[in-house]
């Protein structure tokens, strides 16, 4: 493979790629994340019903980051390897909301989710970097109000940094999307975006888009992207 042909290279990621460092997904579980159904812990809707569950939910997914056991996988490690040596556009767009990637040294990454280390205020937008627990009702640093929740975009919210996403997807010749089960919209439509990309899958699985993708690599996370990384670079 001549990769002077590939000069731009979009990768997506989703809950499988954590799932070896010891993150439970939430498809595996029938669509249960960490016992719990997403729309009683990942809407508005519930935040403003039941905010003490909410933020319960989030502080437990946050305590679990500081967890010495958590760390970056192989998986991890190889994007920010291939990023590294990479000469051409990389972008790293994650739906994970844990700082996996970013531990693991990957740079030009996009939390399209948001990120469990970061709160913000609903009154004024202040985003703060947090690594704590958070109060049902926690004072906003800049502004003072009581406004503070998790920087989780929740279902029926706008995913961030969609223009960039769209744009880079837009230029992209070559998508690789890992471990994501393909349900969760927008990201489940980048893969037809990306139209004049080669497209690799690589999941423990089939997935709903999996016909979308040129090939896929079918196995764990952590052995198939090293080894897809290694041939990409070698080949
Ligand atoms: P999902 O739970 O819907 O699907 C996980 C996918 O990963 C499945 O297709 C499964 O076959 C695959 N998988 C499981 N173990 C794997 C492994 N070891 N190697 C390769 N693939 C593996 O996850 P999703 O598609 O990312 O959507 C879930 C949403 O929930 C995300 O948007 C995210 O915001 C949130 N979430 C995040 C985390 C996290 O931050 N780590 C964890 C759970 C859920």
């Amino acid at each position: 493979m001549d990769l002077r042909l590939f000069k731009n290279i979009v990768i997506l990621t989703g809950a499988g790629i954590s799932a070896e460092s010891g993150i439970r997904t939430f498809r595996d579980q029938n669509g249960l994340w960490e016992e719990h159904r997403i729309e009683d812990v990942a809407t508005p809707e519930a935040f403003a019903q039941n905010p003490a569950l909410v933020q319960r939910f989030y502080n437990l997914r946050r305590a679990q980051l500081k967890d010495p056991n958590l760390q970056p996988n192989a998986a991890h490690k190889a994007l920010a390897q291939l990023e590294e040596i990479w000469e051409g556009n990389f972008l790293l767009v994650t739906q994970n909301v844990d700082n996996l990637h970013r531990r693991a040294g990957s740079k030009n990454l996009l939390h399209m989710h948001g990120r469990l280390d970061r709160i913000f205020c609903q009154f004024c937008d202040e985003k703060v970097d947090w690594t704590e627990d958070l109060l049902t009702q926690h004072p906003c640093p800049s502004c003072g109000r009581l406004g503070m929740r998790p920087d989780i975009v929740w279902f029926g919210e706008m995913p961030y940094h969609m223009e960039e996403i769209y744009a880079a997807l837009d230029k992209a010749d070559y998508f690789i999307s890992i471990g994501t089960s393909g349900q969760v919209y927008p990201a489940a439509g980048f893969v037809q975006l990306a139209w004049k990309a080669k497209k690799i899958e690589i999941n423990m699985k089939d997935t709903g888009i999996s016909a979308a993708f040129d090939s896929h690599l079918v196995g764990p996370a952590t052995v198939e992207v090293p080894r897809f990384i290694q041939n990409f670079l070698t080949n």
